[in-house]
């Protein structure tokens, strides 16, 4: 499974030959001669990204060379995606470029909107980026009064890191008799819960502040739950998203896998739809929310951005200027802040991802949302809103992520990732 350092790995690639594929393999629903359809649709759009290749090609040398590589790169995939026939639960993406010796396969869950093939100077990350959209790393916990057991899920993986063990004490000879000592064990058996559970709550708590996990959810039983709940930190409360049925010993990881998937994916849509009517609402009182493209580019520039929404069929032209890296929704041939020429974008909302992962933006892409739409279909959601951000400044002069330390021209090396 893709790891976050990978990603930025993949934002940051550039190759001004132009033969960066990105390759998205999604599996058919299966049925009959479902998975030959997979295959022969990976030769088609293999054919049709070498046919670009050699129009871009033609008669200059260098490129000749990219173009052999490129090609090689191309077979390899087309075998891949034979060799992929009967794995219908995954789907795999590949970014390659030979004139780099550049090659990563991906196993994903397949919830791709399809299988693609794309050829140009960056790495296509949509499709990646809807996967990951802001999901975080989440921990699953399993919880009874002497057991415990700790997932990580992470784009449909469910892995177990870690168990517990706190065997309750055995009840004294004498408890047959009741009276004074059966009334003493239970209590120490209740004791020994209550240990327990205090126990994996600060477990919890530690794990989270550690960032093992970003958020987590629960799977116990309904009458260990309030007695474990109320174990728990406030902290770890926040990022509690939700709880489920189980009994420890019994449950299978597939359950535990699609329960926390249920919860998980409610609590994005709610978390999606609270930012969205945020962000309108922050910025009708121009506070800390921009609407339209203009004004989120602007944003983007300045390092305001929080969180950032996409209406999920959106796209708009833009332009990037060759120079200084500053990108404008106005389709002008000069740039606006160093007066040198500009190329079109073709989808500004791509070349803004390597941007966007780059500095950790949280990103939702919103679906059927009529208020969304309304305003232009793409916004943010602002962590502050700087004094110049009625002004056009350049990139270069944008301070970056806190975290990320000063890196001038960072978007200067991500431009054009969706220009023809
Ligand atoms: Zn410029």
């Amino acid at each position: 499974m893709i790891t976050r350092e990978q990603v930025h790995e993949l934002a940051q690639f550039e190759e001004q030959g132009a033969c960066a594929l990105s390759f998205y393999f999604q599996p058919a629903a299966p049925r009959n001669k479902a998975h030959k359809e997979d295959a022969i649709l990976a030769k088609d759009l293999a054919r049709e990204a070498l046919r670009q290749l050699e129009t871009k090609s033609n008669g200059k040398s260098s490129s000749k060379n990219n173009y052999e590589s490129a090609r090689a790169d191309l077979d390899r995939i087309v075998r891949l995606a034979q060799d992929l026939r009967g794995n219908g639960a995954r789907a795999k993406a590949v970014f390659a470029c030979g004139a780099q010796g550049f090659w990563r396969e991906y196993d994903l869950p397949p919830q791709l909107g399809g299988t693609e093939l794309t050829v140009s100077r960056h790495f296509h990350l949509k499709p990646l980026a809807q996967l990951l959209g802001a999901f975080p790393s989440l921990g699953v916990v399993l919880v009874d009064r002497h057991r415990a057991r700790m997932f990580d899920l992470r784009l449909g993986e469910l892995n177990e890191r870690e168990g517990f063990f706190h065997p309750l004490t055995r009840r004294g000879r004498g408890d047959g008799f009741g009276g004074y000592d059966a009334g003493h064990a239970e209590r120490r058996v209740a004791d020994d819960a209550l240990h327990h559970f205090k126990f994996i709550a600060q477990f919890i708590k530690d794990s989270l502040e550690k960032n093992m996990f970003e958020k987590w959810i629960i799977g116990c039983q309904d009458v260990h739950w309030s007695q474990f709940e109320a174990q728990l930190h406030s902290y770890a409360r926040q990022k509690l998203l939700g709880r489920f049925n189980a009994e420890i010993a019994h449950v299978s990881n597939e359950e535990v896998r699609s329960q926390a998937e249920k919860i998980f994916a409610g609590s994005q849509q709610r978390r999606c739809q609270e930012v969205v009517s945020e962000t309108i609402n922050q910025a009708r009182h121009h506070a800390r929310g921009v609407t339209g493209l203009r004004r989120v580019l602007n944003s983007l520039e300045l390092g305001e951005v929080q969180t950032l929404l996409i209406g999920q069929n959106y796209h708009a032209q833009a332009v990037e200027c060759a120079g200084c890296g500053h990108l404008d929704a106005h389709v002008v041939s000069l740039c606006p802040v160093c007066s040198r020429e500009t190329r079109e974008i073709v989808d500004v909302s791509e070349a803004i991802l390597p941007w966007v992962i780059r500095h950790d933006i949280e990103l939702f892409y919103v679906k059927d949302d009529p208020e969304f739409d309304k305003v232009g279909n793409i916004a943010a959601l602002l962590r502050f809103r700087s004094e110049q951000n009625k002004n056009v400044r350049s990139i270069t002069e944008v301070p970056a992520h806190p975290s990320l330390g000063r890196q001038p021209g960072l978007v200067g090396r991500y431009r054009g990732a969706a220009s023809g």
